[in-house]
């Protein structure tokens, strides 16, 4: 197998690059209408605010840097003003004087309590006839009579269809089904900070260390660092800690007050496309998995593309960018 980090450079190549960001693209301009449709559905509405995002910078040469992304962005049709310093603070006033430019991307969205869409996503379906159990699953297999079978820890469910959607273990499980293993867990951390001492109004992502601070609900969230290891290796918090003393150089007002530490793996591959797709050797069984640094963004756009798989529909997008198979040589 080649590995990741080689897979990972290759796509950094101008022709693969501009596929990988078409595909990317498709699915997040669709991301928040999506959400907006499954949120008010679901009462969750007032989670979802749309009041922009920012990147900012202190050093000219990252700034310029990321500037280089312009006609990509331009291209995809995502909208991107570029802001001074003063600009900058003016959305932002906590931003540090040192802040010498920004990006600010007018239509992003944020959710203010992602715990709470899932749990409101849950109730709805809840109410709407789903049943839940909670166990380990071990895959998906078929009986003598071509049934699918969910496996589990002494029991099995008969199905006529099944989505594999467990995070970075689908990869595992689905190397049975004849696909060739392409994902690595990349850890994140995240430090909740309930009473930060500033507050901002919209996503700040810091250019030069690369990580954002989120205003929620319950304080601010700083959020990011990619730890490429054991899924299931003990979580090292000083990653989370760290983030605020990264922060106090773009927000020099943040509190010295300590906050709470979270550690999360995202399912990653390579190209940084996720893989939504069908088992084309196993008729009922679909996956999605791997949307790394994305999956809350694009998780209600993957939703449709897989319920519309399901029903026999065309999905809302093109989906063969994301087939799973792009990593395999075996036929499947
Ligand atoms: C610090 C951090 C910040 C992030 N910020 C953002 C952000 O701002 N915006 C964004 O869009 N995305 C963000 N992400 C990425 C996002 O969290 C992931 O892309 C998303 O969680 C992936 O969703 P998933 O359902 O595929 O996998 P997971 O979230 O990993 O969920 C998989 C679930 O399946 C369960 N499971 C796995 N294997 C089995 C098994 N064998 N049996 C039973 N259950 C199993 C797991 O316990 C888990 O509950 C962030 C991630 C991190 C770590």
């Amino acid at each position: 197998m080649i590995p990741w980090s080689m897979r990972a450079v290759n796509v950094l190549k101008p022709a693969p690059y501009a596929k990988v960001m078409s595909a990317l693209s498709s699915l997040i301009i669709r991301s928040q209408d999506s959400i907006n449709q499954l949120a008010g559905a679901t009462g969750a509405a007032h989670l979802i605010t749309r009041n922009g995002g920012l990147h900012v910078y202190r050093s000219e040469a990252a700034f310029k840097a990321k500037l280089q992304a312009l006609p990509y962005w331009e291209k995809h049709g995502i909208s991107v003003k570029i802001l001074n310093g003063a600009d900058a603070r003016a959305l932002e006033p906590a931003l540090a004087d040192n802040v010498i430019g920004g990006l600010y991307f007018p239509e992003s969205g944020r959710c203010s309590d992602p715990k709470e869409l899932g749990l409101h996503y849950f109730r709805y379906l809840l109410q709407n006839g789903a049943q839940f159990l909670q166990s380990a699953f071990l895959g998906v297999e078929t009986d003598l009579n071509s049934i699918l079978q969910v496996v589990l820890p002494g029991q099995r469910l008969s199905a006529a269809k099944v989505v594999m959607a467990t995070g970075h273990s689908t990869d595992r499980l689905l190397q049975r089904h004849g696909f060739k293993s392409a994902l690595v867990a990349e850890r994140g951390y995240h430090l909740m900070m309930s009473e930060p001492g500033v507050s901002l109004s919209r996503p700040v992502v810091f250019g030069e260390a690369y990580f954002a601070a989120t205003p929620m609900d319950k304080g601010l969230r700083f959020a990011g660092t990619a730890e490429f290891c054991r899924p299931d290796a003990p979580p090292n918090m000083q990653r989370s800690h760290m983030l605020q003393q990264l922060a106090k150089q773009y927000i020099p007002g943040l509190t010295a007050a300590p906050g709470q530490p979270w550690m999360g793996v995202r399912p990653s591959l390579p190209d940084g496309l996720p893989a939504i797709g069908k088992v084309a050797s196993q008729p009922g069984l679909f996956y999605a998995f791997g949307h790394a640094h994305n999956g809350l963004t694009t998780s209600a756009i993957t939703a449709q593309c897989v319920s519309s798989l399901i029903d026999g529909r065309e999905p809302p997008i093109d989906i063969k960018p994301f087939d799973y198979n792009r990593f395999s040589h075996s036929a499947n």
